[in-house]
């Protein structure tokens, strides 16, 4: 019956955390899978957002199924926290905003959404990105290709050749672009190349499609949210997903969004209208619980600054563990330049150590990193960061 059945690979990042987890060894260290741990290695459960649980369970009532765009007060709390409650067009009701399955959800609904609506376009994402990019639009039976973005010499971005790519690009094409913290290499615009951006996304009449899922892992919740504002003062019509598995800790309650900015109210209607036959035609409806945690975090007077300050923390603790490996592995090897430890963003950090180089560190020092080199600087605390780096600086060696 099922043997043309092929066997699945296996996701190489979700691979690599399984076997870290079958591995017995007590020193090993997880720098693989894209999560943030604590000092003490634990994923943490926000203050805030554990407050906002006892509060939403101390309310629960009946478990109704939820509207197939989601939940009302979510879904505002999350258009307010992306475009600013006073933005001009979140005012202009001009912005459609879903409660998705994570934004893992949201990327797969828009997907979906642009193959059928745009069925010509071919979707550009940067080389590298997150691997699932690809799998999750090419699933939705779009075309995907890529445009220059890392920069293996420097550590740094192509924003020359990107830029080129982008305005030799088919007239709507769609480009995907990571909001901040990008995943996998660290490696973000600043706000000048947003800025400078823009007229190329206008005169191409691209359709950026933005992933926001660390805001608040970069500069600042507000700050990370700079060229989604950007586009929409700009005037363009755009997708934008994003998450809360990262910035509220809440991986597995699987909180993401998937807002669309459109021309004028009359089209947003349309596109919300269509945008649930999407989600209808996916999974129906989106789950009650985790999008309730988020809502009452975004709008309780208390817990909003308690999550700001847990937020802030995080992101401090991830840039003290980026100057820590960063001056040990100077240290013990003075003649390399580790400086993009220091100028790289968010959770990740691309090492541009090779996949033998990553194999060793794995099999010699119990240290896991995917085999791209991308390595979760959010994985190293104060216990392991030292034999991090003594490891790398064995592989380097
Ligand atoms: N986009 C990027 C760039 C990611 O790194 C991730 C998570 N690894 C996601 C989207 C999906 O996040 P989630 O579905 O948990 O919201």
């Amino acid at each position: 019956m099922f043997q043309h059945v092929e066997a699945y690979p296996g996701d190489p990042i979700l691979s690599l955390n399984e076997a870290f987890g079958k591995d017995p060894r007590p020193n090993k260290i997880n720098l693989s899978i894209g999560i943030y741990f604590d000092d003490a290695g634990k994923i943490p459960m926000l203050p805030s957002v554990r407050a906002a649980e006892l509060k939403v369970v101390a309310e629960a009532g009946a478990r109704p199924y939820l509207p197939m765009e989601g939940a009302v007060n979510f879904r505002t709390a999350v258009q307010h926290l992306l475009f600013g409650a006073e933005h001009a067009a979140v005012k202009a009701g001009r912005i459609v905003t879903l409660q998705t399955v994570g934004s893992s959800g949201g990327l797969k609904v828009g997907g979906d959404f642009i193959h059928r609506y745009f069925p010509g376009s071919v979707m550009l994402v940067s080389d590298p990105t997150w691997d699932n990019h690809r799998a999750v639009f090419e699933g939705s039976g779009i075309t995907v290709k890529t445009y220059p973005y890392y920069d293996a010499a420097t550590g740094g971005l192509r924003f020359d050749a990107m830029l080129e790519a982008l305005k030799a690009a088919e007239k709507k094409s769609v480009v995907l672009l990571h909001a901040c913290c990008h995943n996998p290499t660290g490696v973000d615009l600043t706000q000048a190349q947003w800025q400078a951006l823009v007229p190329v996304l206008k005169e191409r009449e691209l359709i950026a499609f933005l992933d926001l899922a660390y805001q608040g892992y970069g500069d600042g919740i507000e700050e990370d949210a700079y060229a989604v504002r950007l586009l929409a003062d700009e005037g363009l019509s755009f997708f934008v997903a994003n998450s809360f598995s990262k910035s509220m800790s809440l991986y597995g309650e699987r909180c993401g969004a998937l807002s669309v900015v459109c021309p004028d109210a009359a089209q947003a209607v349309n596109v919300l209208g269509q945008m649930k036959a999407t989600i209808r035609r996916n999974y129906s409806n989106p789950p009650l619980h985790g999008g309730q945690l988020v809502a009452r975090v975004l709008t309780d007077p208390e817990l909003r600054p308690m999550w700001e300050a847990e937020v802030v923390a995080m992101r401090d603790r991830i840039q003290l563990m980026r100057r820590q490996l960063h001056d040990v592995l100077s240290a013990k090897l003075p003649g390399r330049d580790f400086s993009y430890f220091l100028t790289q963003r968010g959770m990740f950090s691309y090492t541009g150590l090779t996949a033998e180089q990553c194999d060793r560190l794995k099999d010699e020092f119990g240290v896991y990193l995917v085999r791209s080199g991308r390595m979760c600087v959010a994985g190293l605390n104060t216990g392991n960061v030292e034999a991090t780096a003594k490891a790398i600086a064995a592989v380097l060696s």
